[in-house]
Order: C-alpha cells, then sequence, then structure tokens
C-alpha cells in the first residue's frame, strides 16, 4: 500500500455508547412521572448505541422496500419485500413496547416512558418508527367502536412482531396503517372521495384511491372514506377473517427523498371490506385522535433528530483536527455546536413536556388536554420546522465526510423534512394553532397559565411574552401572520420551560439567542459572553 495511503485524523465511528444517555431527556422523564423506567431506558440505549443495531439502519436503507403485485404465476399478491435488518429494527421497536405499551400496562408515566424510549430508537433508524408510531396512535381511535378494540386491541399492543399477511385474529401481533390523504387533498381530507357503501351485513365496501398510505403491509389501517352520512373512518384489514385477501391494491410505491426504508403506497381501494369506527360523517373527529399521537411522535422524532445531529457533530469536532487544534477547541465551532446544542435542548424538552400532557390528558386531566390541544400544534409546527436546518448544520460540521453516506448524516439530512411534512404541514400546523385558540380560548389561558410558572424569572423571557401578548390581542391579517406568532409562542414555551428547568447557560443562551434578538440568521451566532463550555457539557460524547 502506498504510503500516502495511511490514515490520520479520521474520526473513529461512534458506536458503543448509550443514546440514553441524554441529560435533557433523562431529567424531563423523571419532572414527567416516569423515572421509573430509566433502566429500562439506558437498555434500549445501550442497544441503539451498538454496532448491530447501527448495521441494521444502515442496510434498512441501502435496500429498500421492493413491491411484488404479482406472483410468479400471475396472481396478485400485493406484497412488499423488506430487507431482514427491517424487519430486526421493528422487532426491537415492538417487543420494547414502544409500538402500544401504555395502553397495556398502564401507569402514571407510561405514555412519556414509550415516548423517550421512541426518541432513543428513532435515533437507529427512523423510517420503521413510521408503522410503530400508527399502531400506538390507532388505539384511541379504534376504542369508537368498542367490538372491534376488544378483538383487536389485545394484538395491536401484544409484544410481538408478527410478520406477514394472515387473518388478524391468527396473529400474535399486529401493526396498523393510516390511510388518508388522497390525490387531491392531504391536508383537506374533507375532499376525500373514496366511498363507503353499507353493505347488507353490518359492513362496508370502500371505493377509491389513497395516494400516500405508508406502511403497506399493516395488518389493518384506520381509512378516511365517505358514507352515506358523510365523512367516517373504518377500519380495513387486508386479509379477511375468511382468509381471502381484502380488495386493497398497491399500484405503486413512493420513491422518495428519504425515510427510504419504509414502504409508502399507492393504494386502489375496490370495494374493500371496512367496519365503521365511530358514528357516520364524524370520520375527522375519530381519526384525530390517532393524529394527535402522530403529532406528538413528528415533536419526538425531530428533537431525537437533532439530539443526534448534534452527537455526530461534537463526536466528530472532539477527534477531528484542523490548524493545529482539535476542531471542538476552534471558537467559531464551539459556537456552531453549541447553538446547535441549545436547539435540540430544547426539542427535546418542550416534546417531554407534551409526552407528559399527553399521559395526564389520557388519564383524564382535562387542564392537561386543554394545553395539549394548543401547545402540541403549537409545537408541532416550530420543532419539526427547525429539523432541516439543523440537520444541515450538524452535517456541516463533519466537513465533506458528512456529506458522505456512510457516515449516516444524509439520511438524517433526508429524513428532516418529513416530520414537517406529514400529519399537517407547516402551514396546517400554524393554522391549526390559530383554529384552537379560536374555538377553545380556554387553550390560550391554558398556555399563559404554564407560562405563568417562569413568570419574573427572565426578563427577556417576559418581554417576549408581553410581545406575543400584544400579537394576540391583534386580529388584523390573522391568517398571514400564523407562523410569527405561532412561532413567537413555541419560542416562549421553550423558554420558559428551559428557564425553569434547563441548566442556567442553556437557558440564558437560548434567552439571549431567540428571544432577545442577540443572534444570526444562521446557527453559530451565538453573542460573546455565552458559556459554550457548560451548554456543551450537556452533550454526553463518550
Ligand atoms: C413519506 C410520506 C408518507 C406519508 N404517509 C401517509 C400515510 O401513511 N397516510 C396518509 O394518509 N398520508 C400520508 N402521507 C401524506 C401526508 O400526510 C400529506 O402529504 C400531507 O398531509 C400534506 O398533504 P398534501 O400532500 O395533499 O399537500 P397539500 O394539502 O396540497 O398542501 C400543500 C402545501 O400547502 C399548504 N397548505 C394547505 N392548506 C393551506 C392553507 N389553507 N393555507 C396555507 N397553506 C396551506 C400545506 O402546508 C403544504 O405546504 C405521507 C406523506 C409522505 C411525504
Amino acid at each position: 500500500m502506498p504510503a500516502t495511503h495511511e490514515v490520520t485524523n479520521q474520526v473513529p465511528p461512534l458506536v458503543g455508547h448509550d443514546l440514553a444517555a441524554d441529560p435533557a431527556l433523562l431529567e424531563g422523564m423523571h419532572r414527567e412521572d416516569a423515572g421509573w423506567a430509566e433502566s429500562e431506558l439506558h437498555e434500549l440505549g445501550t442497544l441503539a448505541g451498538s454496532e448491530q443495531a447501527q448495521e441494521w439502519g444502515r442496510l434498512a436503507h441501502a435496500h429498500p422496500p421492493v413491491l411484488r403485485t404479482h406472483d410468479r404465476f400471475g396472481n396478485r399478491i400485493d406484497e412488499v419485500e423488506f430487507d431482514p435488518a427491517w424487519h430486526q429494527l421493528m422487532e426491537v421497536a415492538v417487543s420494547h413496547g414502544i409500538h402500544a405499551t401504555p395502553w397495556r400496562a398502564d401507569r402514571p408515566g407510561a405514555h412519556v416512558a414509550r415516548a423517550a424510549k421512541m426518541y432513543v430508537w428513532g435515533q437507529v433508524e427512523p423510517g420503521h418508527t413510521c408503522p410503530i408510531s400508527m399502531t400506538y396512535a390507532a388505539i384511541p381511535a379504534l376504542r369508537h367502536n368498542p367490538e372491534l378494540a376488544a378483538t383487536f386491541e389485545p394484538l395491536l399492543t401484544a409484544p410481538v412482531y408478527d410478520y406477514g399477511l394472515r387473518v388478524p385474529t391468527t396473529k400474535r401481533g399486529l401493526i396498523a396503517g393510516m390511510s388518508m390523504t388522497e390525490k387531491q387533498g392531504g391536508s383537506d381530507v374533507r375532499a376525500n372521495t373514496t366511498r363507503a357503501v353499507p353493505a347488507d351485513d353490518g359492513t362496508y365496501l370502500i371505493t377509491g384511491h389513497k395516494w400516500f398510505t405508508s406502511a403497506p403491509m399493516s395488518d389493518m389501517f384506520l381509512t378516511l372514506a365517505k358514507a352515506p352520512g358523510g365523512l367516517s373512518c373504518f377500519l380495513v384489514p387486508r386479509v379477511l377473517p375468511d382468509g381471502t385477501r381484502n380488495r386493497l391494491f398497491l399500484q405503486r410505491l413512493k420513491d422518495k427523498l428519504g425515510n427510504r426504508s419504509n414502504a409508502s403506497a399507492e393504494l386502489e381501494y375496490e370495494g374493500a371490506v371496512g367496519w365503521l369506527v365511530g358514528d357516520e360523517g364524524r370520520g375527522v373527529r375519530t381519526i384525530i385522535e390517532m393524529v394527535n399521537l402522530t403529532r406528538l411522535d413528528c415533536v419526538l422524532g425531530s428533537a431525537a433528530g437533532m439530539h443526534h445531529g448534534v452527537l455526530q457533530a461534537t463526536h466528530h469536532a472532539t477527534h477531528r483536527r484542523a490548524f493545529g487544534t482539535p476542531l471542538i477547541e476552534a471558537p467559531l465551532m464551539t459556537n456552531v455546536l453549541a447553538d446547535l446544542a441549545i436547539e435540540a435542548e430544547a426539542a427535546t424538552t418542550v416534546a417531554i413536556r407534551l409526552a407528559g400532557a399527553t399521559d395526564r390528558a389520557i388519564r383524564g386531566d382535562a387542564a392537561e388536554e386543554t394545553f395539549r390541544r394548543l401547545a402540541l400544534a403549537v409545537t408541532k409546527y416550530w420543532v419539526c420546522k427547525r429539523g432541516p436546518a439543523h440537520a444541515a448544520e450538524a452535517l456541516e460540521c463533519l466537513g465533506g465526510n458528512g456529506y458522505i453516506e456512510e457516515s449516516g448524516m444524509p439520511r438524517l439530512y433526508r429524513e428532516a423534512p418529513l416530520m414537517s411534512i406529514w400529519e399537517g404541514s407547516g402551514n396546517v400546523a400554524a393554522l391549526d394553532a390559530l383554529r384552537a385558540m379560536a374555538r377553545q380560548p380556554e387553550s390560550v389561558e391554558a398556555f399563559f397559565a404554564e407560562l405563568d410558572h417562569s413568570a419574573g424569572a427572565d426578563h427577556r423571557l417576559d418581554d417576549a411574552v408581553a410581545r406575543l401578548r400584544k400579537e394576540l390581542g391583534d386580529l388584523s391579517a390573522i391568517e398571514l401572520r400564523a407562523r410569527r406568532i405561532v412561532e413567537i409562542m413555541a419560542l416562549v414555551l421553550q423558554g420558559s420551560l428551559l428557564v425553569r428547568y434547563g441548566p442556567a447557560a442553556v437557558a440564558d443562551a437560548f434567552c439571549a439567542s431567540r428571544l432577545a434578538g442577540d443572534w444570526g440568521v444562521a446557527f453559530g451566532t451565538l453573542p460573546p459572553g455565552t458559556d459554550t463550555s457548560a451548554i456543551l457539557e450537556r452533550v454526553h460524547v463518550p
């Protein structure tokens, strides 16, 4: 080998660490009643940081799913073939209950513990968390039909990944998907044209197209279709109780920017059998319960992506030298890393606060339900919106190596915009926050009640809250201003949580930059005097 190929100054791979060693996550879990799950979380975090798990993540992306419409004899089969690594990832997620534990083993903090696991395990490979999230989220919607829930809930929540298309009741565990979006409208689902015609036996026959239905090998889908009484929600199994395939035909798999391990299909319903869930005409009301939980997972996914990006960037900067010094000692690099770390900590802190609100709301806490209604829309908009910019900057910290597939950073970067697109794209999330405020004024009170906990603790935060009150008092051009308003709301909520619970250095830099405007447009523009070392102490590079 020529001497020019001696490898120096390259960074060792980041393996063998515990992805749960994340102070913002752990402290949040303890605050939100889920401290009891910490040892399980470290076990999962250690698996997530292992070489084996990282290899599963790589393989699942290197070998994306393949659609098999027909068997070799020409019979339609409509199946999707996955790399074995996909199944390994699913197996871990299901056996650790990320798809369902809180519905099965309920105790205070159960949804927070599950959220923390989602955050940790999702960092290995986010694509497979889509069906995991949908299965978790399907349960509250399914409960609108107690009979169906009695049959399928025990299987949807079983900690067994039992892959393959068979009669659902003969399987040991089930996975659920969600089928709403059509060609003419995804945000505007009321434009759905899929029809559901009542049959004599109490079922409905569903005909129409669905333009995006992810995880098409799921055992069943919650589907929106127009029944005589209006847009309604149905449970549609892939295999019928008599063992025949339901009339669901996979037309194509999407060729996606990211999320490539996961299959997303164009799905044709041709008289597919469905069971009504909830009342006719109440389809959006029913499925929104599912969407609220998947929205929380979008926030968790974005926060997890940011944490992962900071971890990789800081690890790289710790080991890489340029111009004679480790990058981590270069003042401008510390500014970039600290700025990324603040963004990630703010995202994680608010995500876990919302997981706590979800947990308490499900347990009947009306005040937390009201708070969650608005705070989730606000946070879905902002945290998911920050993901792509954050991933791009974290990637750049690795220089050219960050642009190379093997580093894993391109995967992180390509995944990031998706969190903001699905389950309510940016504008739709921002408008949803306005809708919540208009229809449920008590949600505004609950939001400000949360902010009151930090009143007087930091004048920059107090000033920003006062600005927000002024913005909300002006209803002119309100729709046009939705992003501006929701952005301030998200920032004051994050600021309030950081001032109360975060380390002083993080809270101080957050308030200076995000709330008082002592900041640039790009990351790495924190003001002089910022305690970057204290901020970076929160990033546990092994
Ligand atoms: C990888 C992937 C997987 C998916 N999986 C699923 C799935 O499993 N099941 C499913 O049902 N769907 C799925 N979707 C669809 C996804 O939920 C929709 O793409 C999303 O809801 C947006 O709908 P749309 O694509 O029709 O865009 P549109 O609704 O046409 O929106 C286009 C843009 O207009 C904005 N907009 C919309 N209304 C307004 C308004 N009133 N004012 C201002 N701006 C507005 C939106 O924010 C967006 O930026 C998936 C999408 C992707 C990319």
